[in-house]
């Protein structure tokens, strides 16, 4: 039974200062939880042959490598590693753990969110990342099924997340629960398993499947990471050099956001001029400006967020932040019916992959059982899409891909 060891940093595990506590108790119920993988628990409640017929892999225990002491080190053992838990892993995430697979999520972020983050700065909460989606078709129906569950609300002919636009991937992962702030350092395949390595080289997690859920040039590095820690037979280098050059097809532009405070007045005037979708294009630097405190379910607290152009954003990515922040709240200024002494606080934050603008077609390779997942994949180059729901729909179509991997396993 892998469990972690006594003095083992518990972030690493995603454990929280009273599970690492618990960690050290011997009960049997402690040590299933710590090793981190997630069932679905109403599928684990089903009968004993139900559950057989459920159970995916025949080896449950892998031993990973030795540490000093020649034990074995501590990390999960799972049917499926998910890399990223933004809109993309989240609902694949679900899909699989629902099916009684054991799932371990890893996410280097805080919470639920990736390019959906709502982020608090003194108090006010603001949607840096997306500001509202267009949806159609399936997309729209799950936003609907979101809107029932108190998790999405209409705004003009778009959708927002309630209370922010987190909760939208706080809805795709329903019970799941991510280990968050946990960065994945390297992927390896070795042996026909994907081991998840972190920035020390230790293994956080081992499994025969894998759903590799971030931006793709993040993806293609934690591969070539791991091809320093060995890199299987042959064939499996070859498949995942294919792999990486594929992925390579992608590509996103940057964009800088700024996140606003302005006084009650300005924001007043502003939500006069404000468009319905919360959005709206404006001139310089600018593309998108949003009165955070406009949309539903939101606090009024003078909320705003700026988008720069990406082609400003791409000619300004290495600038400093505060010089950014200062840029932008002085184009708002040009822009908007507000003036500087309006303006409480303002910083920057850049997402150098914010939105897919090429494709990458390939959606996994069956053979290395690796799924890929996210707003860039399975879509031809200049195809255009829908950011968001395109990550949605891989995140469903990646579970479907899992699933088939494991659907003729012998039980065990
Ligand atoms: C400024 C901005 C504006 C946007 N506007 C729109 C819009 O108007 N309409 C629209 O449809 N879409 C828009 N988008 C895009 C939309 O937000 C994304 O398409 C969608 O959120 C992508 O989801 P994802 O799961 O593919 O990726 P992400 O949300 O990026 O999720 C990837 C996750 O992986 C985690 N991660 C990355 N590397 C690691 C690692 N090594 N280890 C562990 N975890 C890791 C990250 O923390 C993140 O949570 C916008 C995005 C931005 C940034």
């Amino acid at each position: 039974m892998d469990h972690p060891r006594r003095g083992a940093d518990p972030r690493r595990h995603g454990l929280l200062e009273g599970d690492a506590a618990r960690a050290l108790l011997p009960r049997r119920q402690d040590h299933r939880d710590l090793r981190g993988h997630q069932r679905n628990p109403a599928a684990r409640d089903r009968p004993q042959r139900d559950r057989r017929a459920l159970k995916p892999s025949r080896h449950r225990h892998v031993p990973v490598s030795a540490n000093a002491n020649g034990g074995p080190e501590a990390s999960v053992d799972a049917d499926v590693i998910v890399v990223g838990a933004g809109l993309a892993g989240a609902t694949a995430a679900r899909l699989l753990v629902a099916a009684g697979h054991a799932v371990a999520v890893f996410d280097k972020g805080r919470g639920p969110g990736g390019r959906l983050s709502t982020r608090r700065v003194d108090d006010a909460a603001f949607d840096h990342g997306a500001i509202a989606l267009q949806a159609q078709g399936d997309f729209s129906e799950w936003l609907a099924e979101a809107e029932q569950a108190g998790a999405a609300a209409r705004m003009g002919t778009a959708w927002v997340g309630v209370p922010g636009m987190n909760a939208l991937v706080q809805h795709a992962l329903g019970p799941v629960r991510p280990r968050w702030g946990i960065t994945v350092a390297a992927l390896q395949r070795a042996g026909g398993r994907w081991i998840a390595r972190d920035r020390e080289g230790q293994p956080l997690a081992v499994a025969t499947g894998l759903v590799l859920a971030i931006p793709p040039p993040q993806a293609i590095a934690l591969i070539e990471a791991g091809r320093s820690h060995g890199s299987g037979d042959a064939t499996a280098a070859v498949a995942l050099g294919a792999l990486c050059a594929a992925l390579g097809d992608a590509q996103h532009d940057p964009v800088w956001a700024a996140l606003l405070r302005v006084s009650a007045a300005a924001a007043a005037r502003l939500r006069i001029g404000a468009s319905g979708a919360g959005g709206g294009v404006v001139d310089g630097p600018l593309q998108r400006v949003s009165l955070d405190d406009a949309k539903p379910g939101r606090a009024d607290a003078g909320q705003v967020v700026l988008h720069a152009r990406s082609d400003w954003s791409i000619a300004h990515l290495d600038d400093d932040a505060e010089a950014v922040a200062d840029r932008l709240v002085a184009a708002s200024i040009d822009a908007l019916p507000i003036n500087a002494s309006e303006v409480v606080s303002a910083v920057a934050h850049r997402w150098r992959y914010a939105l897919p603008v090429r494709g990458c077609r390939l959606t996994g390779d069956d053979a290395l059982r690796i799924a890929l997942a996210g707003d860039a994949i399975g879509w031809e180059a200049g195809a255009g899409v829908h950011a968001a729901a395109q990550a949605w729909r891989s995140g469903l179509e990646a579970a479907a891909r899992v699933r088939t991997w494991y659907a003729d396993q012998p039980k065990s």
